[in-house]
Formats: C-alpha cells, structure tokens, sequence
C-alpha cells in the first residue's frame, strides 16, 4: 500500500461496469472510501452495520439486483450472498487470517468466469492487528491462536512463489503451480524481482539488538527506521540513539523499502511485534542471520502505481 486510493482507483479501472466489493477493516473508512469512490464516478454503495437495517437491505438488493454496483463494506457484508457475477473482490486492509481471506474472496467468480482479488496493504496493518490481538481479553491460548493466523496470512501477502500452491496448503490441499490455463496467481503471472536483503536484515536485526542491549528497552518500526536512516528525531536524541553504532548504516535504503524489509522479517519469523507499544523483538531463528549463516532474498518492493482515472 503506497496511495492506496489511486492504487483502488488504478484497480477498478480494469473493472469498470462490472460488480465488485471492497472490503475494509472500520466502518469509517468503508464511508470515507465510498464518498471518495462516488466522487470519482464510481457507483459505490456502503454497508456495515452502523448502517439502518433498511438502508443495508436496501444496498444489498441494490448490489444484486443491478449491474456493475461496487459494494464498499466491512467483513459484515458477505454472509449468504449469492450473486454470481462478483468480478472482483479488494481488500483496502489486511483481513485478520487466511480463512477470512479465503471466504471473502471466493464470493468472486461463482460464475465460472475469471474474477479478480487484490489486495493493499503495509506494515501498519500488522501491527495493529497484532496490537489488538494483544489488547485483547481472551485466553492467552487463544491469542496465540490468532497470532499464528495472522502471521500465515502475512506469509501468504509477502511470499514470492505461487500463491495458489499457498493457499491450498493452508487448507491442507496439495496443489501445483499455476498453470496459464487456470486461474493465475500474480507471482505466477508477474514472477517478483527479488534482491540479496542479507546485509539490509543484519542491519536491521543488529540496530534492535542494540537497543536492547543498550537500555533494555524495545521500540517499534518507525523509530527503528528512523534510526537505520540516521535521522535525528526528537525520539532519537531522547534516548541517545544517534550513539548507536547501527545509527544510519541504513541510509541507503528509502522509508517504503526498510518497511518492505521488516515486513518480510516478521512474516519469515525473524522479527516480532510485542505488546501495546507494538515493539520489534527479535526471534531464536534472527540468530542465524545475524551470524551470516543464512543468505536471505526478499521480494523486491513493487512499483508506485501507474496514475489511471475512472471518469464517468
Ligand atoms: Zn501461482
């Protein structure tokens, strides 16, 4: 997730006339994109349950019964759906696992015919995901649980190999390869550059060493980015940290690419984020790469968006 609206709006471009729903995590934002979305001549509708019930049948039924209506909605639109002609299905926030993942986008499709799922998303999704898992009242093996889901689905959103053989091996099917002929994965499609990130993750993992040997203490990503980048920030001079001998031998990565790097690190194990404050702590397995003994190649982070617009 770079622009997130004109990454949708690029999206739907390829979509135009054609029935879709967006998922987003808050009811807030399924009224703020639609608002966006009808702005830019989308015939966007929304759908949550803040929403009247007469106004919620009322979209529904709008939804199925006319053609190309694009429903912006929480997870609570989906439950019994059945429309057929779905061609699409986005999501503007990371959903909280796979089986989530999986139930919302197979609301595409059920035609037979090819549909589309596409995803944005970043690493502030999975910190807060990961905060309110921790925040919340359940059984402590129960937010286990759901840090073990979240996790799988983050492997899922970073992998660079086929996406398709993933999935079904979530749900324990073997599957191989996409073929051309099939339903086409994106790595399958568009197989992701990838770059020796060796050296970028031991400068990573080494600077939250440092700070946990240096105070005991644990920060999260944006000062840990801040940090490697050499920036002295009001939080860096607080705690002396431009002092560090990890203190800008980062810089010559930008912010969006050192985010790439930590995403992949948390979704490979290496790194975790912990309680309120979502810090980054480090793993058993971050051992080994800060040893040198494991050669680690990261997806290369994808491109900014072309600049497409839907007018009416
Ligand atoms: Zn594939």
């Amino acid at each position: 997730r770079d622009n997130p609206r004109k990454q949708l709006l690029t999206f739907l471009a390829d979509h135009r006339g054609e029935a879709g729903i967006v998922y987003c995590l808050s009811r807030r934002k399924v009224d703020e994109t639609t608002a966006w979305l009808t702005q830019q001549g989308v015939d966007a509708l929304p759908y949550h349950a803040g929403l009247g019930a007469d106004v919620r049948q009322r979209h529904q039924q709008r939804f199925l019964r006319e053609d190309g209506v694009v429903m912006v909605a929480t997870i609570a639109f989906g439950m019994g759906i059945d429309k057929p002609d779905v061609r699409f299905v986005a999501h503007l926030d990371l959903p909280k696992n796979i089986e989530s993942y999986y139930q919302e986008t197979g609301r595409a499709g059920r035609d037979g015919l090819p549909a589309d799922a596409w995803m944005a998303y970043g690493l502030a999704d999975v910190v807060n995901q990961r905060r309110m898992i921790d925040e919340s009242p359940a059984e402590e093996s129960f937010k286990r649980n759901q840090r073990g889901k979240l996790d799988a689905l983050l492997s899922l959103a970073e992998a660079h190999d086929c996406r398709r053989v993933r999935l079904l091996g979530y749900f324990g099917e073997e599957s191989i390869p996409c073929q051309a002929s099939q339903n086409v994965c994106d790595n399958c499609l568009h197989p992701p550059q990838t770059w020796d990130a060796t050296e970028a993750a031991r400068k990573a993992l080494s600077c939250v060493y440092r700070f946990y040997q240096g105070s005991g203490q644990r920060f999260g990503a944006v000062h840990l980015i801040d940090v490697l980048r050499g920036k002295v920030t009001e939080k860096v001079s607080q705690y002396g940290h431009e002092r560090l001998s990890t203190f800008g031998i980062g810089a010559d990565l930008p912010d969006a690419h050192w985010r790439a790097v930590l995403r992949q690190l948390i979704a490979l194990g290496y790194l975790q984020v912990e309680g309120e404050f979502s810090t980054l702590e480090l793993t058993a397995d971050a051992r080994a790469v800060l040893r040198g003994e494991v050669q680690l190649r990261l997806r290369q982070p994808s491109k900014p968006v072309a600049k497409t617009q839907i007018g009416r």
